[in-house]
């Protein structure tokens, strides 16, 4: 299933991509068949499939469909627990391959991360994934092998489970894998960082060290990028931070006694290996030069040819940030990841930041897709009850009986939304991952697919319901006020506060001066009652009805936080078993604590004082599901 290839091999890589996009229909029927001999006999499948899953073994697609039920985590969860706490062997349940580690997402279920199946063999598949990513950079940018890539990666401490088995996110298990260390793309130790600085579980440590080399290294940097833009961003404010510090340890060629284990020290001190005062005053110069730190990525290491960072989805709102510090570099999102699989990859790197598409491989897991409306509501589709069809039923989640109807990733639709739901080599069969994609192409016979949101993230009063994507454009839009006027939006969230009658919409923002890196707290509250009234104007009609017409959507709530307040949010959902590399904000707060984190670091409370507009006659998609 896993074709093996040298990564350094440009023309292989990319013919070997040909191969699985052209074939992308049979390689999935493959794989699903793969998956069904292994995992036939699993206590899971047999409660689907009586006896072999195909029937004596013959595969068989449409009775899996058929009797196989289409699940979220909660209803996998009995058996997850099982192989978390229980002493029976793992591989009876879900996977005959025995579970080899429990791998925690940024998504949660009653207040803890979900945790996710893996297996010895997974590593391999993953392995497989990032050595596809080195042939399409490559294929568009030149002489990447000249040079090396100041990638800021994290570990996070892991945890056993009362099974024994180790929980942990995926990218900690990936990084202290051998497969990591033995990464044939780092031939020439290509990273910044060494390994050791990398998996120190102390992540500021761990930032200081990561910048300290990739500082010590700039005049070979040739691209800079962390896994999410966010926590590339938390290391520019890092750098803001420390950088007098570290340009004295640079200085005087001694790392800083902080820096407290003696392997991180000793892996710090192989890269600064004696004092530079050139190099020290040459990055003082740049942090000093302006107040502003515009294009600062560009003057610290100017050989840099891109950011790779993901930039899509939630963390779109990061994009006009980085390009203020970027200085122009092209913004890089080159995958679609997550601990359940590894899906995507962007074919076009390039590509601007607004238009990233990811094409699914079709050897990860097999693929299915649940029709959605661009609102994001489950279509309204036929459900079988024990074979018989009944057209008038509507999705309800707790009917036991129903079979979602899907379609096969070489069937959708350009144009078309579509909840992605896999079944894994690892024991997850037909589950919602919970996130909506939209079909913008094809690459051969591959569907490619732009991430719009994760499922089910909005804002609710009444009626009306407020997507992350809605929220996004309305917010960008309130950005071409505050932009011309020298303000970024650095971070933002919303709440939904129903303690007035009626409730209303609060957005926390976070701003920053683009001059002065200083505060933004000398607001004119005429600007940002526009604000207000920039974004409801620009939510979908349904919330236009309530506020106008029902009345009942109080009007829109801007409060405006102290810089570094989302850093607050941040540790404090680290706190809760978030990790750094996967960390993204919530863009609804939900939790108390959460809330008097934002709550407490208000510094202007603004309102909006219009009526947005409203016609009875602009009946838009979404009200006929919505209201
Ligand atoms: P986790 O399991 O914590 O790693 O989170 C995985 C989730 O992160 C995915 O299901 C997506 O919702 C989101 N995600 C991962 N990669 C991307 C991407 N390239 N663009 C947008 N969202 C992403």
């Amino acid at each position: 299933m896993l074709p093996s290839f040298d990564p350094n091999d440009t023309e292989q890589g990319l013919q070997l991509l040909e191969k699985l996009t052209c074939n992308a229909g049979a390689i999935q029927e493959k794989v699903l068949e793969e998956i069904l001999l292994r995992n036939g006999e699993t206590e899971y499948l047999r409660k689907f499939i009586n006896g072999r899953s195909g029937g004596g073994g013959v595969y068989d697609k449409q009775k899996f469909k058929k009797n196989v039920k289409v699940v979220s985590y909660e209803d996998i969860k009995p058996c997850i627990d099982r192989i978390a706490n229980g002493s029976e062997p793992s591989s009876s349940i879900i996977s005959s391959q025995p579970i080899t580690e429990l791998l925690t997402s940024s998504g949660t279920s009653g207040g803890q991360p979900k945790m996710m199946p893996s297996t010895a063999e997974d590593l391999d598949r993953k392995t497989f994934f990032y050595n596809l990513l080195v042939p399409v950079m490559n294929k568009y940018i030149d002489g990447l092998d000249q040079g090396k890539a100041m990638y800021l990666l994290f570990v996070k401490p892991e945890t056993s489970t009362p099974s024994g088995l180790m929980a942990r996110p995926v990218l900690t298990s990936y990084y202290k894998s051998k497969n990591f260390k033995n990464r044939p793309f780092n031939r020439y130790n290509v990273y910044t960082s060494p390994d050791e600085t990398i998996l120190c579980p102390d992540n500021k440590q761990s930032m200081y060290c990561q910048l300290l080399c990739g500082l010590v290294q700039r005049d070979d940097v040739l691209r800079v990028g962390a896994i999410f833009a966010s926590a590339f961003l938390r290391a520019i404010k890092f750098l803001e931070d420390h950088w007098q510090e570290l340009c004295s340890n640079i200085r005087t060629g001694r790392v800083s006694d902080w820096i407290d284990v003696s392997s991180w020290r000793a892996a710090v001190s192989s890269i600064l290996t004696k004092p530079n005062s050139k190099l020290a005053d040459l990055i003082e110069y740049e942090c000093c030069r302006s107040e502003s730190w515009e294009g600062i990525i560009k003057k610290l290491w100017p050989r840099t040819k891109f950011i790779e960072v993901i930039i899509t989805g939630s963390m779109a709102q990061y994009i006009s940030t980085l390009e203020f510090y970027s200085g122009g570099l092209p913004l890089v999102s080159t995958m679609y990841a997550s601990s359940e699989c590894y899906f995507g990859i962007n074919f076009k790197p390039l590509s601007s930041p607004y238009d990233v598409s990811y094409t699914l491989l079709p050897n990860m897991a097999y693929f299915e897709f649940l029709h959605v409306e661009k609102d994001c509501q489950e279509v309204i589709q036929d459900f079988h009850f024990n074979g018989v069809s009944d057209h008038t039923c509507i999705c309800k989640e707790e009917d036991e009986e129903k079979t979602l109807e899907t379609v096969d990733l070489v069937d959708v639709q350009i144009g078309q939304y579509y909840e992605l739901v896999i079944t894994t080599f690892t024991g997850l069969y037909r589950y919602r991952v919970g996130d909506i994609l939209m079909v913008t192409g094809f690459h051969n016979k591959a569907p490619q697919f732009k991430f719009i949101q994760r499922r089910n993230v909005i804002l609710s009063i009444d009626s009306d319901k407020t997507n992350e994507e809605d929220l996004l454009n309305a917010v960008t839009k309130s950005k071409l006020i505050l932009e011309p006027l020298g303000f970024l939006l650095t971070e933002y969230t919303s709440f939904a506060d129903t303690s007035t009658i009626p409730g209303h919409y609060v957005l926390f923002y976070e701003l920053k001066t683009k001059g002065d890196r200083s505060n933004g707290e000398y607001l004119d509250p005429i600007i940002m009652e526009q604000c207000c009234f920039s974004v409801e104007e620009s939510l979908d009609s349904v919330y236009r009805r309530c506020r106008k017409k029902d009345n009942s959507i109080g009007p829109l709530e801007i409060r405006v936080v102290k810089n570094g307040t989302f850093d607050e949010l941040m540790d404090y959902c680290l706190s809760q078993g978030s990790s750094v590399n996967q960390y993204k904000t919530p863009r609804c707060i939900k939790s108390e604590e959460a809330l008097n984190i934002l709550n407490c670091r208000v510094i202007g409370k603004f309102f909006s004082k219009k009526i947005p507009f409203w016609e009875a006659f602009r009946m838009e998609k979404s009200e006929t599901y919505l209201n």
